[in-house]
Protein backbone atom coordinates (compact mmCIF):
# COMPACT_ATOMS: atom_id res chain seq x y z
CA UNK A 1 0.00 0.00 0.00
CA UNK A 2 1.94 3.36 -0.89
CA UNK A 3 1.12 5.85 0.93
CA UNK A 4 0.83 10.02 -0.08
CA UNK A 5 0.56 12.71 2.09
CA UNK A 6 -0.05 15.91 0.05
CA UNK A 7 -0.17 19.11 1.33
CA UNK A 8 -1.01 18.26 4.55
CA UNK A 9 -1.60 20.70 7.08
CA UNK A 10 -3.47 20.34 10.50
CA UNK A 11 -4.76 22.93 13.25
CA UNK A 12 -5.82 21.74 16.77
CA UNK A 13 -8.86 23.94 18.02
CA UNK A 14 -9.23 25.80 15.42
CA UNK A 15 -10.33 29.69 15.43
CA UNK A 16 -9.92 29.70 19.16
CA UNK A 17 -7.63 31.26 21.56
CA UNK A 18 -5.51 27.88 22.15
CA UNK A 19 -4.88 27.19 18.31
CA UNK A 20 -2.43 25.67 17.34
CA UNK A 21 -0.53 24.63 13.84
CA UNK A 22 0.94 21.13 14.70
CA UNK A 23 1.16 20.41 10.53
CA UNK A 24 2.49 22.56 7.89
CA UNK A 25 2.09 21.98 4.65
CA UNK A 26 3.43 18.40 4.46
CA UNK A 27 4.45 16.19 1.40
CA UNK A 28 5.78 12.42 1.76
CA UNK A 29 5.53 9.86 0.56
CA UNK A 30 6.09 6.27 1.65
CA UNK A 31 6.32 3.04 -0.93
CA UNK A 32 4.61 -0.24 -0.14
CA UNK A 33 6.65 -2.84 2.07
CA UNK A 34 8.98 -0.33 3.57
CA UNK A 35 10.00 -0.14 7.06
CA UNK A 36 9.89 3.43 7.71
CA UNK A 37 11.36 5.74 10.64
CA UNK A 38 9.46 8.90 11.54
CA UNK A 39 11.63 10.97 14.00
CA UNK A 40 11.36 14.35 15.74
CA UNK A 41 11.74 16.34 18.80
CA UNK A 42 8.67 15.78 21.00
CA UNK A 43 5.96 18.06 19.54
CA UNK A 44 7.18 18.19 16.09
CA UNK A 45 3.98 16.73 15.08
CA UNK A 46 4.41 12.63 14.86
CA UNK A 47 1.32 11.72 16.09
CA UNK A 48 -0.60 14.17 14.58
CA UNK A 49 0.74 12.98 11.43
CA UNK A 50 0.26 9.23 12.00
CA UNK A 51 -3.01 9.98 13.24
CA UNK A 52 -4.36 11.16 9.55
CA UNK A 53 -2.94 7.87 8.21
CA UNK A 54 -5.87 5.86 9.41
CA UNK A 55 -8.25 8.87 9.86
CA UNK A 56 -8.58 9.28 13.01
CA UNK A 57 -7.81 12.79 12.59
CA UNK A 58 -8.91 14.43 9.56
CA UNK A 59 -6.46 17.14 7.37
CA UNK A 60 -7.33 20.99 7.73
CA UNK A 61 -5.79 20.91 4.55
CA UNK A 62 -4.45 18.48 2.08
CA UNK A 63 -5.37 15.04 1.89
CA UNK A 64 -3.68 10.96 2.58
CA UNK A 65 -3.98 8.76 -0.71
CA UNK A 66 -3.65 5.45 -0.01
CA UNK A 67 -3.10 3.41 -3.13
CA UNK A 68 -4.32 5.90 -5.29
CA UNK A 69 -7.32 7.08 -3.22
CA UNK A 70 -8.08 9.93 -0.87
CA UNK A 71 -9.29 8.48 2.48
CA UNK A 72 -10.90 11.45 3.44
CA UNK A 73 -13.37 11.32 0.26
CA UNK A 74 -17.02 10.81 0.28
CA UNK A 75 -16.90 7.27 -0.99
CA UNK A 76 -14.39 5.93 1.55
CA UNK A 77 -15.38 3.95 4.91
CA UNK A 78 -12.96 5.28 7.07
CA UNK A 79 -13.63 1.89 9.19
CA UNK A 80 -12.54 0.30 5.92
CA UNK A 81 -9.24 2.17 6.03
CA UNK A 82 -8.55 1.34 10.00
CA UNK A 83 -8.60 -2.46 8.94
CA UNK A 84 -5.97 -2.14 6.56
CA UNK A 85 -3.84 0.23 8.45
CA UNK A 86 -3.11 -0.79 11.98
CA UNK A 87 -2.30 1.95 14.84
CA UNK A 88 -0.25 1.28 18.01
CA UNK A 89 -0.27 3.99 20.45
CA UNK A 90 2.01 5.09 22.83
CA UNK A 91 1.89 2.55 25.93
CA UNK A 92 -0.37 0.37 24.15
CA UNK A 93 -0.33 -2.07 27.44
CA UNK A 94 -2.75 0.44 29.04
CA UNK A 95 -5.37 -0.09 26.26
CA UNK A 96 -5.16 -4.25 27.42
CA UNK A 97 -8.98 -5.12 29.14
CA UNK A 98 -9.88 -8.86 28.75
CA UNK A 99 -8.94 -11.21 31.82
CA UNK A 100 -6.62 -13.62 29.62
CA UNK A 101 -4.29 -12.89 26.92
CA UNK A 102 -6.09 -14.66 24.32
CA UNK A 103 -9.13 -13.16 24.48
CA UNK A 104 -8.23 -9.79 24.44
CA UNK A 105 -5.75 -10.40 21.15
CA UNK A 106 -8.93 -12.09 19.91
CA UNK A 107 -10.66 -8.74 20.68
CA UNK A 108 -9.97 -7.37 16.99
CA UNK A 109 -10.31 -10.18 14.30
CA UNK A 110 -13.48 -10.84 16.19
CA UNK A 111 -14.62 -7.81 15.42
CA UNK A 112 -13.93 -8.45 12.01
CA UNK A 113 -16.42 -10.59 11.63
CA UNK A 114 -14.37 -13.63 11.70
CA UNK A 115 -15.08 -17.37 12.72
CA UNK A 116 -13.83 -18.81 15.46
CA UNK A 117 -11.41 -21.04 14.12
CA UNK A 118 -10.04 -17.93 11.94
CA UNK A 119 -10.01 -16.48 15.10
CA UNK A 120 -8.26 -18.79 16.92
CA UNK A 121 -5.38 -19.36 13.96
CA UNK A 122 -4.70 -15.11 14.27
CA UNK A 123 -4.21 -15.19 18.11
CA UNK A 124 -2.04 -18.07 17.49
CA UNK A 125 0.05 -16.48 14.72
CA UNK A 126 0.28 -13.16 15.99
CA UNK A 127 1.36 -14.56 19.55
CA UNK A 128 3.93 -16.21 17.81
CA UNK A 129 5.44 -13.27 16.24
CA UNK A 130 5.47 -11.17 18.99
CA UNK A 131 7.36 -14.27 20.89
CA UNK A 132 4.83 -15.32 23.38
CA UNK A 133 3.97 -19.29 23.72
CA UNK A 134 0.03 -19.69 23.06
CA UNK A 135 -0.27 -22.98 25.32
CA UNK A 136 1.88 -21.17 27.83
CA UNK A 137 -0.09 -17.65 27.79
CA UNK A 138 -3.24 -17.77 26.22
CA UNK A 139 -4.94 -18.40 29.89
CA UNK A 140 -2.60 -15.79 31.62
CA UNK A 141 -3.94 -12.38 32.66
CA UNK A 142 -2.09 -9.48 30.44
CA UNK A 143 -2.17 -7.77 33.86
CA UNK A 144 0.31 -10.48 35.53
CA UNK A 145 3.03 -9.99 32.89
CA UNK A 146 6.13 -7.36 33.21
CA UNK A 147 5.84 -4.35 31.04
CA UNK A 148 7.61 -5.62 28.08
CA UNK A 149 5.64 -8.78 27.97
CA UNK A 150 1.95 -6.66 28.17
CA UNK A 151 3.42 -4.32 25.61
CA UNK A 152 4.08 -7.74 23.09
CA UNK A 153 0.34 -8.51 23.76
CA UNK A 154 -0.91 -5.16 23.30
CA UNK A 155 1.11 -5.18 19.65
CA UNK A 156 0.01 -8.48 18.63
CA UNK A 157 -3.94 -7.46 19.36
CA UNK A 158 -2.95 -5.00 16.32
CA UNK A 159 -1.12 -7.63 14.82
CA UNK A 160 -3.54 -10.16 15.01
CA UNK A 161 -5.96 -7.24 12.60
CA UNK A 162 -3.40 -8.34 9.77
CA UNK A 163 -3.40 -4.60 8.55
CA UNK A 164 -1.34 -4.11 5.31
CA UNK A 165 0.35 -1.25 7.27
CA UNK A 166 1.63 -1.03 11.07
CA UNK A 167 1.99 2.09 12.32
CA UNK A 168 3.79 2.05 15.76
CA UNK A 169 4.25 5.04 18.67
CA UNK A 170 7.22 4.90 20.31
CA UNK A 171 6.78 1.25 20.84
CA UNK A 172 10.08 1.39 22.91
CA UNK A 173 9.12 3.75 25.38
CA UNK A 174 9.83 3.54 28.90
CA UNK A 175 11.50 -0.13 28.26
CA UNK A 176 14.96 -1.39 29.82
CA UNK A 177 17.69 -1.88 26.76
CA UNK A 178 16.71 -6.01 26.58
CA UNK A 179 12.75 -4.80 26.17
CA UNK A 180 13.74 -2.64 23.60
CA UNK A 181 16.05 -4.78 21.59
CA UNK A 182 13.27 -7.58 21.97
CA UNK A 183 10.18 -5.41 20.73
CA UNK A 184 12.50 -4.06 17.72
CA UNK A 185 13.75 -7.49 16.64
CA UNK A 186 10.00 -8.64 16.53
CA UNK A 187 8.63 -5.72 14.47
CA UNK A 188 11.86 -6.24 12.23
CA UNK A 189 10.25 -9.95 11.69
CA UNK A 190 7.08 -8.57 11.47
CA UNK A 191 8.35 -6.57 8.25
CA UNK A 192 10.21 -9.53 6.98
CA UNK A 193 7.70 -12.02 7.09
CA UNK A 194 4.49 -10.63 6.08
CA UNK A 195 6.59 -7.79 3.92
CA UNK A 196 3.63 -4.86 5.45
CA UNK A 197 4.62 -1.53 5.84
CA UNK A 198 5.74 -0.62 9.06
CA UNK A 199 6.09 2.96 9.95
CA UNK A 200 8.21 3.74 12.95
CA UNK A 201 7.69 6.62 15.51
CA UNK A 202 10.99 6.91 17.16
CA UNK A 203 13.39 10.31 18.79
CA UNK A 204 15.53 7.31 18.98
CA UNK A 205 18.85 7.76 16.95
CA UNK A 206 20.16 4.37 17.56
CA UNK A 207 16.67 2.33 17.54
CA UNK A 208 16.31 3.98 13.76
CA UNK A 209 19.77 3.30 12.52
CA UNK A 210 19.64 -0.23 12.87
CA UNK A 211 16.06 -1.10 11.14
CA UNK A 212 14.96 1.45 9.12
CA UNK A 213 14.98 1.59 5.33
CA UNK A 214 13.83 4.93 5.10
CA UNK A 215 14.00 7.79 8.03
CA UNK A 216 11.65 10.93 7.47
CA UNK A 217 12.85 13.78 10.30
CA UNK A 218 9.82 15.77 11.58
CA UNK A 219 10.53 19.16 13.00
CA UNK A 220 8.21 21.97 14.14
CA UNK A 221 5.34 20.50 11.66
CA UNK A 222 7.50 19.90 8.44
CA UNK A 223 9.33 17.30 7.48
CA UNK A 224 12.49 18.82 6.93
CA UNK A 225 14.70 15.99 6.17
CA UNK A 226 14.44 12.41 4.27
CA UNK A 227 16.37 9.54 3.03
CA UNK A 228 17.89 6.20 3.83
CA UNK A 229 19.33 6.03 7.42
CA UNK A 230 23.25 6.52 5.62
CA UNK A 231 21.83 10.28 3.72
CA UNK A 232 19.94 11.37 6.74
CA UNK A 233 22.86 10.84 9.40
CA UNK A 234 25.48 12.97 6.79
CA UNK A 235 23.21 15.29 7.81
CA UNK A 236 24.62 16.67 11.12
CA UNK A 237 23.96 20.00 11.24
CA UNK A 238 20.49 20.09 10.48
CA UNK A 239 19.84 17.06 13.44
CA UNK A 240 21.46 19.36 15.64
CA UNK A 241 19.40 22.10 14.60
CA UNK A 242 16.13 20.03 15.01
CA UNK A 243 17.17 18.74 18.74
CA UNK A 244 18.11 15.63 17.30
CA UNK A 245 22.20 14.51 16.53
CA UNK A 246 23.05 11.83 14.72
CA UNK A 247 23.46 8.13 17.33
CA UNK A 248 26.47 8.56 19.64
CA UNK A 249 28.44 5.78 17.98
CA UNK A 250 28.87 8.01 14.81
CA UNK A 251 30.23 11.35 17.35
CA UNK A 252 32.81 8.62 18.26
CA UNK A 253 34.27 7.97 15.32
CA UNK A 254 34.19 11.45 13.98
CA UNK A 255 35.66 12.42 17.28
CA UNK A 256 38.41 9.55 16.73
CA UNK A 257 39.16 10.95 13.38
CA UNK A 258 39.53 14.55 14.97
CA UNK A 259 42.38 12.88 16.77
CA UNK A 260 43.83 11.60 13.33
CA UNK A 261 42.33 8.21 12.49
CA UNK A 262 41.27 7.49 8.95
CA UNK A 263 37.61 5.96 9.63
CA UNK A 264 34.56 5.93 7.32
CA UNK A 265 32.35 9.03 8.40
CA UNK A 266 28.96 6.51 7.40
CA UNK A 267 29.16 4.39 10.34
CA UNK A 268 25.80 4.91 12.79
CA UNK A 269 25.60 1.17 14.55
CA UNK A 270 27.47 -0.80 17.03
CA UNK A 271 28.01 -3.16 14.75
CA UNK A 272 29.33 -1.02 11.88
CA UNK A 273 31.86 0.42 14.63
CA UNK A 274 32.92 -2.87 15.86
CA UNK A 275 33.75 -3.63 12.54
CA UNK A 276 36.05 -0.90 11.73
CA UNK A 277 37.10 -0.54 15.06
CA UNK A 278 38.37 -4.56 15.23
CA UNK A 279 39.74 -4.01 11.69
CA UNK A 280 41.82 -1.01 13.33
CA UNK A 281 42.97 -3.17 16.31
CA UNK A 282 44.60 -6.21 13.65
CA UNK A 283 46.40 -3.78 11.53
P1 LIG B 1 4.97 14.61 18.60
O1 LIG B 1 4.19 13.35 18.35
O2 LIG B 1 6.09 14.80 17.62
O3 LIG B 1 5.43 14.74 20.02
P2 LIG B 1 2.41 15.97 18.36
O4 LIG B 1 1.84 15.62 17.03
O5 LIG B 1 1.87 15.24 19.55
O6 LIG B 1 3.99 15.85 18.32
O7 LIG B 1 2.20 17.52 18.64
C1 LIG B 1 2.43 18.53 17.66
C2 LIG B 1 1.98 19.88 18.25
O8 LIG B 1 0.58 19.87 18.43
C3 LIG B 1 2.58 20.17 19.61
O9 LIG B 1 2.83 21.55 19.70
C4 LIG B 1 1.48 19.78 20.58
O10 LIG B 1 1.54 20.53 21.77
C5 LIG B 1 0.22 20.11 19.79
N1 LIG B 1 -0.88 19.19 20.14
C6 LIG B 1 -0.86 17.83 20.11
N2 LIG B 1 -2.04 17.32 20.48
C7 LIG B 1 -2.84 18.38 20.76
C8 LIG B 1 -4.20 18.54 21.19
N3 LIG B 1 -4.97 17.47 21.40
N4 LIG B 1 -4.66 19.78 21.37
C9 LIG B 1 -3.88 20.87 21.14
N5 LIG B 1 -2.61 20.82 20.71
C10 LIG B 1 -2.09 19.61 20.53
Amino acid sequence: MSIEIKNLSYVYMQNTPFEKKALNNVNITFNDGEFIALIGHTGSGKSTLIQHINGLLKPTEGQVIIDNVDIFSKEVKLTEIRKEVGLVFQYPEYQLFEETIEKDIAFGPKNLGLNDEDVLQRVKKSMQIVGLDYDTYKEVSPFELSGGQKRRVAIAGVVAMEPKVLILDEPTAGLDPHGRDEILGRIKDLHNEYNMTIILVSHSMEDVAKIADKIFVMSNGECCLNGTPREVFKEVEILEQVGLGVPQVTYLIRELNKKGFDLPEDIYTIDQAKEVLSKLLLK
